[in-house]
């Protein structure tokens, strides 16, 4: 047997890699688009025709390129943008490796037109899989207009596995909005097939959401803006209304470029907890910038994954951040308002490693942001309660604000009393108690039903939580102090706690090696409860993970919350019901236990229609 091995020819090879670099009409656009980018474009156009089967053409009014520089920049590993290994630690711009239209012109025919900014004279090119057909002197204003057209010509196989055009032209709009979204201040335009699908003027990043994702974001963005030496964030998330139950509108960009990362993606969605549903996705486009020696965007050639050098630091700052916006533009109620003094004590600490040193960290963070809550804060508070108010205050007087489609505009006030299932009457006005578990009341709308325990659950939080920032929680102190006695890791674990416990009313004392002694607890607590409310913190603590900073202290008061909801006897009598439902729409967040289950629905008279037939 002779030998085996051969060279590929170029061809092949540059075929081979282009595959890589070029997946779909998608890839090109995104390749594309980005080199008009780096090339200081401030307008950028793209057409496209047969969801870019046919036709790809991004024209830009950049730099433009001399004709030297035209004919090198399809050579593979042609690029203006590194000259040396250290660049590729600092990259600022979005292309580097100089593959994108050497691969370009591996699988499609490309035509080039380009000036430079002061130069008469342009060029024109003509490539063919990678075969040069023409260059030539041409007369066009300065910048590049690149065209691509029967992407994959020369590779019957990829053409064929393309999907339908609808699927290939939304891949189009995926990337066009990413790189839109990373750009507002460079005016963009696309084709498709003869018809304008998106006119976005230069602008602000709020005007290009947008533009690109519908006037509907607009009443619903919450800023995000966090500096520190290490990172900063900026962008806008979501109101929680705005979320949604499928993925797609969530967008972080590393150094302005577009990234996905789970692990980012957790720090945000969990600074939401209580405030959405657990199946929802909060709307997001956040950017991080970092030192780029910090991030390494050179792990995947299409680049959309990256490296930091700590990312557990990365996902507390996020995480912070985001709940602080919430807290801030008064969405969430929250544990922490003040955000800077964590991330000051973070970076100056860095990320302790031990947990017991970072216990300490968190622990100075708490007490810090607490002491630092500020009155601009209460007073955003109260606008917010208010539209709860509102939207309830009709359910409590229907007869005079009703209409005439109002249902409570029926019920006259001397209304039968109307009687549960238990048989004991209610509040003839308006309000239902089911099985215990329920409360209905009638409101402009239709019915709204609410859950009773829930709803507890939610108004005890935001109670505890209002306590714990006072720093005012009331304790009682026990006549016959409860002797406590646990094995040793559970009271290592308890040791850790025992301050936070402290906050919301707990008195609690060491009392030899393995043994507390309690001696007060949170008034609200049914007596005989504590021993309980205790073995269920240290359960969640052993199951406990790494948490965030602030996450421990804001999962004790769900916790407690959660417990103390199970007491029924509140709402036995109307004036119990009533004050119910007046304390859960005084919440800033009424909608969704801390746990983010919904605490009420609207069954709107249209419903009620249909269900009568
Ligand atoms: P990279 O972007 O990684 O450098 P590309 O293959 O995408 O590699 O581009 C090669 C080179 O061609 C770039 O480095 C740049 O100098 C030049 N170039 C590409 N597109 C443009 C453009 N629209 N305007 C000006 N120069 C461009
Ligand atoms: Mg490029």
């Amino acid at each position: 047997m002779g030998d085996v091995i051969q060279l590929l020819s170029d061809h092949l090879a540059n075929q081979i890699a282009a595959g890589e670099v070029i997946q779909r009409p998608a890839s090109a656009v995104k390749e594309l688009l980005e080199n008009a980018i780096d090339a200081g474009a401030t307008e950028i156009q793209l057409v496209i025709k047969d969801a870019g089967k046919e036709l790809i053409q991004v024209i830009d009014n950049g730099c433009g390129m001399s004709p030297t520089d035209a004919r090198m920049s399809f050579e593979r590993h042609a690029t203006s943008k590194i000259k040396s290994i250290e660049d590729l630690f600092k990259i600022r711009t979005m292309g580097f490796r100089g593959e994108a239209l050497a691969s370009v012109a591996a699988v499609a025919q490309v035509e080039l037109r380009t000036c430079k900014h002061g130069s008469e004279l342009g060029t024109r090119l003509c490539i063919e899989g990678t075969e040069v057909k023409l260059q030539e002197p041409y007369v066009t204003g300065p910048g590049t207009n690149l065209m691509v057209k029967n992407l994959f010509f020369n590779v019957p196989a990829r053409r064929h596995f393309l999907k339908s055009n609808s699927t290939e032209f939304r891949h189009i709009i995926d990337e066009f909005t990413r790189i839109a979204l990373a750009h507002p201040k460079i005016a963009f335009r696309l084709w498709h097939n003869g018809v304008e699908q998106f006119h976005l003027e230069a602008g602000n990043l709020k005007t290009r959401i947008v533009g690109l994702l519908g006037g509907s974001y607009e009443k619903n963005l919450v800023p995000v803006e966090e500096q520190t030496d290490l990172l900063n964030i900026s962008g806008f998330i979501g109101k929680p209304e705005a979320a949604t139950r499928t993925r797609g509108m969530q967008f972080f960009f590393i150094n302005n470029r577009f990234i996905r990362n789970p692990y980012l993606h957790h720090a945000v969605t969990t600074a939401y907890e209580g405030l959405i549903e657990k199946e929802s996705f909060p709307f997001y486009v956040l950017f991080l910038e970092a030192d780029p020696a910090r991030v390494d965007v050179n792990v995947h050639p299409t680049k959309q994954e990256v490296k930091f050098d700590d990312d557990r630091m990365m996902y507390a700052y996020l995480n912070a951040a985001i709940k602080h916006s919430l807290a801030r533009y008064n969405i969430a109620p929250s544990l922490d308002f003040t955000l800077n003094p964590q991330i000051t004590q973070l970076r100056s600490v860095q990320l302790p490693q031990s947990t017991q040193e970072k216990e300490s960290v968190e622990k100075g963070y708490l007490y810090n942001t607490f002491t630092q809550r500020n009155q601009a804060h209460l007073i955003e508070h109260k606008d917010s309660r208010q539209q709860w108010k509102d939207l309830y205050e009709i359910a409590r007087k229907p007869q005079e604000q009703g209409t005439p489609q109002s249902m409570g505009n029926t019920e006259s006030p001397s209304a039968p009393l109307l009687h549960n299932d238990t048989g004991i009457p209610v509040n003839s006005q308006n309000v239902l108690v089911v099985q215990g578990a329920m409360l209905i009341t009638t409101v402009k709308s239709g019915l709204m039903i609410i859950h009773i325990r829930r709803a507890q659950e939610r108004i005890w939080y935001e109670r505890l939580l209002e306590e714990w920032n006072s720093g005012h929680t009331p304790s009682q102190q026990l006549l016959f102090p409860v002797s406590y006695d646990l094995p040793p890791q559970d009271a290592l674990l308890l040791n850790e706690v025992i301050a936070d416990l402290s906050r919301i009313g707990f008195d609690i004392a060491p009392f030899g090696q393995n043994t507390f002694v309690v001696q007060g607890v949170p008034t609200a607590l049914p007596s005989g409860e504590e021993k309980n409310v205790l073995d269920e913190v240290i359960e969640q603590l052993r199951h406990e993970s790494h948490d965030a900073v602030g996450q421990r202290s804001d999962k004790l008061l769900r916790q407690l919350a959660c417990r103390l909801s199970r007491n029924k006897h509140a709402i036995q009598q109307p004036e119990g019901q009533q004050a119910l439902i007046d304390e859960l729409f005084a919440c800033k967040q009424p909608e969704y236990t801390p746990e983010g289950k919904k605490v009420f629905s609207l069954l709107r008279k249209e419903a009620l229609d249909e269900i009568l037939g």
